[in-house]
């Protein structure tokens, strides 16, 4: 399966490396990932392999929270709906996130089950094929909580990359 991915994605992962670890950080990871030369544009999609490269050199040379803490970059950066946050529910937020996540992904599916409101549930299916980028949807529903200011917390309760059907994440709400 060919899966493919907003520019803006990639823009938003260099922009997070180079807000971290400045212009330097940004030039190795660039070098290191084959990115030489290569300009990305924020509206046309590219191969998910580039998302993968770049998060993957993340977690090689910083560590795996800064991988999660570049999900919840990206959800406070890049989220359209960000404007709108302050004045919203976690709950509102997460029923948002499929239209989200079609605007920007071109592969796997994202549902929302907010049937229990006291724990969210958020299916990903065909997404999280590699561990990274579960370890983004992980810190993006944490943003989400922290950005509507609720207190809670995440647990990654299913995932294709264990075994499971799906990537099944609960935003459980105290
Ligand atoms: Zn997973």
């Amino acid at each position: 399966m060919e899966r493919k991915t907003r520019g803006s994605v990639i823009n938003g992962y260099l922009d997070y490396i180079k807000k971290r670890w400045g212009a330097e950080g940004l030039k190795q990871c660039i070098s290191e990932v084959g990115f030489e030369g290569m300009h990305f544009k924020d509206g046309h999609y590219y191969q998910d392999e580039m998302v993968g490269n770049v998060l993957r050199w993340i977690s090689r040379t910083k560590g795996k929270d800064a991988v999660k803490d570049s999900g919840k970059f990206i959800m406070h950066n890049l989220g359209i709906l960000s404007w709108l946050v302050r004045f919203t529910t976690v709950k509102t937020l997460a029923e948002k996130f499929p239209v989200n996540y079609s605007e920007v992904y071109a592969f796997g599916s994202c549902k929302v089950d907010t049937s229990d409101p006291k724990n969210l549930k958020l299916i990903l299916r065909d997404v999280g094929y590699y561990e990274e980028a579960c370890l983004v949807w992980e810190g993006i529903c944490e943003e989400a909580l922290a950005m509507t200011k609720t207190k809670g917390s995440v647990t990654h309760t299913k995932c294709q990359n264990r075994g499971d059907s799906e990537c099944v994440f609960i935003v459980r709400i105290d």
